[in-house]
């Protein structure tokens, strides 16, 4: 393991006086702190001193101290801080490896299997610098000038691989069909969006944001931090806005991919690229219900990804269809200003309990962020394994239980009775929506939504029912319930989620001998770590199949692994001095039946759950059933041998 050099960047020197310094200890992670500190003081002394923190279920996450061990604690680390900013804000001598491997057990409460520690030390910067950035030191310059990517959507992923590339020294066009960056943050405005990873982890290893007002942001703040983060790097400024992608070809002679954009001018242009990284997103075309008279509906009428901020919903009867994580969010916040509110229920969501999901993050924590050498890194460490890898065991299905279907393991058993008692004790007062609410599935099965205690509260309100009697159908006053209900409405809402198995559609993609990929996949999308497929050289795809995660991580994780992949893989061509690279079937193929035997281990993979990770023949093409580390650990560089390559370099061109 590397040992601590330089704090990360964006840290500034600590020069508060002792009571800010103690105030501010006082509203942070004590674990964090305690790591921080220890290595502030390049011992691990603090740690040896105090038990492990033990992390209850339904705890604050600080280690469940007692008030006076607390005390002591936090006295111990002011001492520290205090010594560190009386020296000048110099360190103490760097620790071990050891030391370092302790220190993550300790915030972690669990042993920290010796496969995450470079994982992690990477993950934590302790080098100082960013060891993700691609690395093109052994491509000659002139090599990198003439090869040229097209990348596919300015969100979080197209900027990131921007950055990237930018950072690497090679060409490339980037095009977005909204007039802005940001992707699902610029699109999704439906009232109450937020993010539901908290925020200190959700956001890019190299671009941390100290300043995050709450814990889970606002859709306008992770907007506004991507458009940032683009605006920093100098990409934005090089998006072409507007522009669709409409079919990109494989041009077998010339070894280039022919794309042809419909651009914000109105005309149609053909470019001619080396590579394409698609970066579309898994969650993008708004899917509409499969239920009769869908459309026919005569008042206003929209998707929760489509908000018509034109509809004034004050004293309307407003119908909402679905209880996913969408309408979780903007079903309490019109709530309160509708006439009546009718939620349609099919399928209800686990309730996962996080106090702090409104909450602001205290000045104390931004403070500490700011001032405190790797206090950060911790903090994120912290976020991390609480909340991935550490987790997901909880989700795997144990072949022997056979007690009961709405679990999948004796440990999923104990989850799911904490989380229906926790969800009984909300609505304790009306049984008729308590036999509503609770999941007749496994936890895990779907994503559950982070809760408050704001979504019961809100389904208790005088003017919300919850209707579960399945819709019949959608005429012009409203809906009509399977039993026969009439439910006339002002405003329906559409809920309902997106067309997540139509990866990259409506774009088409044609590879070697002209095979159309939707065609191929014919609604089974496969491919090599979600990244490359057979027969389509140099084409990568970032959130591709099984690269979504149910329960444990961020997407953001994901995409630096890709990016780093699919620079490893141009870098690796280039290095070459080949044309192009393609993934071997049989490593694809191999792959995939690894992927399908995973999903089928877990919750989510369980017969008796029906979700949209699931496709029509019933395979789970959405998401990764492993732990994170062995996705970061696959995709670190790319290994030559799963791979052919093609000589003969075309010419790009526009
Ligand atoms: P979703 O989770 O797919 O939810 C769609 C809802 O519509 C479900 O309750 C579904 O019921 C219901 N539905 C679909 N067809 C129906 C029908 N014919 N009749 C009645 N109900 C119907 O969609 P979403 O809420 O937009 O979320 C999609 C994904 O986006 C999430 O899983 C998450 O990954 C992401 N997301 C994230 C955030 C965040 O980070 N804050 C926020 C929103 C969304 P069934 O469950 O029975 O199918």
């Amino acid at each position: 393991m590397a040992q601590q050099t330089a704090p990360k960047a964006g840290l500034a020197d600590l020069t508060a006086d002792d009571a800010v310094i103690a105030a501010a200890i006082g509203e942070g992670h004590l674990p964090s702190l305690m790591a921080a500190a220890a290595q502030i003081a390049g011992n691990i002394d603090l740690i040896d001193a105090f038990k492990a923190p033990l992390y209850d279920f339904f705890g604050d996450g600080q280690g469940g101290y007692d008030d006076a061990t607390r005390a002591r604690i936090c006295a111990e680390i002011l001492s520290i801080l205090r010594g560190y900013r009386d020296r000048g804000c110099i360190m103490g001598p760097a620790l071990s490896a050891e030391a370092l491997h302790r220190l993550m057990s300790f915030v972690a409460g669990a042993e920290i299997p010796d496969r995450y520690i470079p994982y992690l030390e990477e993950e934590m910067e302790f080098s100082g610098h960013d060891e993700r950035m691609p690395d093109f030191s052994q491509v000659p310059a002139q090599t990198k000038e003439n090869f040229r990517v097209l990348i596919i959507g300015a969100g979080m992923s197209g900027l990131l691989a921007a950055i990237r590339l930018s950072q690497a020294g090679v060409p490339f066009i980037i095009v977005e069909r909204n007039n802005d960056v940001g992707g699902t943050w610029l699109v999704n405005s439906y009232p109450g969006c937020r993010v539901d990873n908290p925020n200190h982890m959700y956001c890019y290893s190299f671009a941390p944001n100290h300043d995050w007002p709450q814990h889970y942001s606002t859709q306008p703040v992770l907007e506004a931090y991507f458009r940032q983060v683009s605006e920093k790097y100098g990409i934005r400024e090089q998006v072409r806005f507007g522009t669709t992608v409409e079919e990109c070809v494989y041009d077998e002679q010339q070894k280039l991919w022919r794309v042809r954009v419909h651009g914000a001018d109105g005309a149609t242009q053909t470019l001619a690229v080396n590579a394409v990284i698609t970066a579309t997103g898994q969650l993008r075309e708004p899917k509409l219900p499969d239920i009769k008279g869908v459309g026919s509906f005569k008042g206003p009428a929209f998707h929760s990804a489509r908000w018509d901020h034109s509809v004034d919903l004050t004293g309307k009867r407003v119908a909402v269809i679905g209880t996913g994580a969408s309408a979780f969010q903007f079903v309490p916040e019109i709530a309160p200003r509708v006439g009546k509110l009718k939620v349609f229920q099919r399928t209800p969501p686990w309730l996962g309990p996080t106090p702090n999901y409104h909450d602001d993050v205290a000045q104390g924590q931004k403070f500490l962020l700011k001032h405190v050498p790797f206090y950060a890194q911790w903090y994120r460490f912290w976020i991390f394994w609480m909340l991935t890898d550490g987790i997901l065991p909880m989700v795997k299905r144990d072949p022997a239980w056979t007690s009961r279907t709405d679990s999948v393991s004796a440990e999923n058993d104990m989850l799911r009775e904490l989380l229906t008692q926790y969800m009984l004790a909300q609505v304790a007062d009306r049984q008729d929506l308590a036999a509503a609410v609770i999941p007749n599935y496994p936890m895990g099965g779907k994503r559950s939504v982070r809760d408050n205690g704001v979504w019961l509260s809100t389904l208790k309100r005088d003017n919300v029912e919850l209707i579960t009697d399945p819709i019949a159908e959608i005429v012009p006053q409203g809906l009509i319930t399977r039993s026969g209900r009439h439910v006339e409405v002002d405003v329906l809402i559409y809920g309902t989620g997106f067309q997540a198995s139509e990866f990259l559609a409506p774009m088409r993609v044609k590879g070697r001998g002209g095979v159309d990929l939707h065609k191929m996949w014919d609604g089974d999308p496969r491919a090599y770590l979600g990244i490359t497929v057979p027969g389509f050289p140099n084409f990568f795809m970032m959130y591709g199949p099984n690269t979504n995660i149910v329960v444990n991580g961020s997407i953001i994780f994901f995409s630096e692994c890709e990016m780093r992949y699919i620079a490893s893989c141009i870098a690796t061509v280039l290095e070459r001095g080949s044309a192009a690279l393609e993934v071997k079937k049989q490593v694809h193929d191999a792959f995939n039946e690894k992927i399908d035997r995973g999903n089928l281990e877990m919750a989510w993979g369980a017969p008796q759950v029906s979700s949209w990770y699931k496709n029509a023949k019933g395979r789970v093409t959405q998401n990764w059933p492993f732990l994170l580390v062995d996705y970061w650990q696959a995709t670190r560089r790319v290994d030559p041998d799963d791979y052919q390559f093609e000589s003969l370099m075309g010419e790009a061109a526009e």
